[in-house]
């Protein structure tokens, strides 16, 4: 399968960028390629020009001072591999070993998956568990964009088609934080059938101080599972309130359902692995 034809732009910079997509509303950023690519052969997307960021400078690299922050063009495998990261913030690296494959690791972008938004990717669940924002840069300056309010939809996010996600900001974990993601793979993409991220903070009393749970692959788009997270808040993280949290995780969530795994199944999914996570988001509490 061939694409339709386009023209292709390799900017140097991010005003560069910025400057093409604003000439080509119809041109498409192009990351690692390993989802836009597919879908422009298969002719679900026929963008006019591709604007190439990977000549542009500032776009990769991770830093762990303080907050975290992650360039939009770092590869899954750069993540993965983070030494800095898995002392940090060892949910990012740990996510980065399951996406797809290592050639999917060694091309796919962070940047890339927040901006594709596809509702069976890891890490826009992992970005909302960790509360964290996006810095995104159009012809007006730049702006930054909670996770939280970047997934809009189905493969639809609150990007501007002339901005370009350029970082990707994480809060540092405070005190005795636990974290974990789980995801039950489909056997031939890999990708979530259900996923679920937790991030869990136990204050000095003992009890949860803060709980963030999302899941992914269970809904048209990345979210909260509220009912888990107020489930936990103010009990001791244990067996008894990993279960009840883990009981009405599909509350109020409208799951999907396929010709894979009906809406039940992944209610049944998303409990177990709603407490799977949970178990290794408190064995993994500092
Ligand atoms: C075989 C295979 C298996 C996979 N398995 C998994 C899996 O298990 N889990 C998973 O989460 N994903 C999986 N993926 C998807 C993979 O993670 C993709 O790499 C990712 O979804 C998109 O990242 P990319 O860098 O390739 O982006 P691209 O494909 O280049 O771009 C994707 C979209 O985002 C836009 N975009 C990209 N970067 C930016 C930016 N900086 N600013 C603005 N817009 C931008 C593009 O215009 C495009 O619309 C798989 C892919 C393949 C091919």
């Amino acid at each position: 399968m061939f694409p339709n034809q386009f023209d292709y732009h390799r900017p140097t910079t991010v005003a560069e960028a910025v400057g093409v997509l604003q000439q080509n509303p119809d041109a498409k950023v192009l990351a690692g390629g390993h989802s836009l690519l597919p879908a422009m052969k298969l002719r679900l997307a026929a963008p006019s020009a591709l604007v190439d960021l990977s000549k542009v400078e500032g776009l990769t690299g991770i830093s762990t001072n303080g907050s975290v922050v992650i360039g939009a063009m770092t590869t899954y495998a750069e993540l993965r591999d983070s030494a800095a990261l898995k002392a940090a913030l060892p949910i990012v690296p740990e996510t980065a070993y399951h996406v797809g494959d290592p050639q999917v690791q060694a091309v796919g972008t962070l940047g890339g998956s927040l901006a594709h938004a596809d509702p069976s990717a890891d890490f826009t669940a992992v970005a909302l568990a960790l509360d964290a924002s996006v810095k995104a840069v159009g012809a007006d300056g730049d702006r930054t964009i909670p996770a939280e309010e970047l997934f809009v939809d189905l493969f639809t996010t609150s990007l501007a088609p002339d901005e370009v996600l350029t970082e990707i900001h994480i809060p540092a974990a405070t005190g005795r934080t636990g974290m974990a993601y789980e995801k039950f793979r489909h056997p031939a993409s890999g990708y979530a059938v259900v996923g679920v991220a937790a991030v869990v903070s136990v204050g000095v009393d003992g009890t949860v101080a803060q709980a963030r749970i999302a899941v992914t692959g269970a809904t048209s788009k990345a979210t909260r599972a509220t009912a888990a997270e107020q489930a936990l808040v103010g009990k001791p993280l244990s067996a008894d309130s990993i279960a009840a949290a883990a009981a009405v995780a599909n509350q109020g969530l409208e799951l999907n359902g396929d010709h894979y795994a009906s809406a039940e199944y992944r209610a049944h999914l998303l409990g177990v692995y709603t407490r799977r996570a949970l178990e290794r988001a408190a064995a993994s509490l500092g």
